[in-house]
């Protein structure tokens, strides 16, 4: 399994750059985790459009969508030209029906609804989800492929459950948006520590830390996961292939 960031920010993308997205690819099937601001640009240094297979949102958040209705557009131009044959399907939460919705358009992408208590079945994968702690309703997830995983915490403040949830994968891809100063002052983030404890609490093999603030030491956050992670701690760095 292949996973590669493509964007690394939380709540808009730094200069020239994109919110937090990865490409996820297994067995030649390739799946967008999340789609928001720059992320439409910055998948096609990885990969053709064309050449998605699914897309996979964790929650209606700009800085996790902003990018599905350029990517509706992609799919349309696409279609018009036959060099894109069938719908992409796009796979998230129906708890926003409104939002839901928007998925589907002029038959060239088509949402289909999470259900996070059931496994999903997605190309080679079977993804878990584990709801975290947002201000709006958010899905962590856990691909499954080969007996290898990787788990992306998507947005979350600390949730006991994402422990078990994260049990011994091989990577766990984590948010790290709160300087330490900020726990408990800003709501529905992590800290750096708090990826790190996760990450040692659950076993992980490696921690990957995303969804960073465009302000401040951002080496203070990786210091901080750290201090709670004897393990591999770094962050995700854009286009570089992480294999497990
Ligand atoms: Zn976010």
């Amino acid at each position: 399994m292949k996973i590669i960031p493509i964007g690394v920010w939380g709540g808009y993308p730094n200069k020239n750059e994109a919110t937090s997205a990865f490409l996820i690819e297994q067995d030649g099937f390739r799946c967008l985790v999340d789609c928001g601001s720059g992320v439409l640009a910055a998948v096609q240094n990885y990969t053709e459009l064309r050449e998605l297979d699914a897309v996979i949102i964790s929650h209606y958040h700009p800085d996790h969508i902003a990018d599905i209705g350029v990517l509706q557009h992609a799919a349309m131009v696409g279609m018009q030209l036959k060099e894109w044959e069938t719908p992409l399907l796009i796979y998230a939460h129906d708890k926003d029906q409104e939002e839901f919705k928007k998925l589907s358009y002029k038959g060239v992408t088509e949402g289909r609804a999470i259900q996070a208590a059931e496994i999903l079945k997605l190309g080679p994968w079977q993804v878990s989800f584990c709801e975290t702690v947002h201000p709006v309703y958010c899905l962590a997830m856990k691909f499954t492929a080969n007996g290898k995983s990787v788990v992306f915490t998507a947005d979350t403040s600390w949730k006991d459950e994402l422990i078990d949830f994260s049990k011994g994968t091989d990577l766990l891809v984590a948010e790290s948006n709160l300087y330490e100063k900020y726990l408990g002052i800003i709501q529905g983030h992590l800290s750096g520590s708090q990826a790190g404890e996760l990450a040692e609490r659950a076993g992980a093999k490696r921690l990957l830390l995303t969804h960073l603030p465009q302000y401040g030491e951002l080496d203070e956050i990786l210091h901080a996961a750290k201090s709670s992670y004897p393990g591999e701690a770094d962050f995700a760095v854009i286009g570089k292939s992480y294999e497990i």
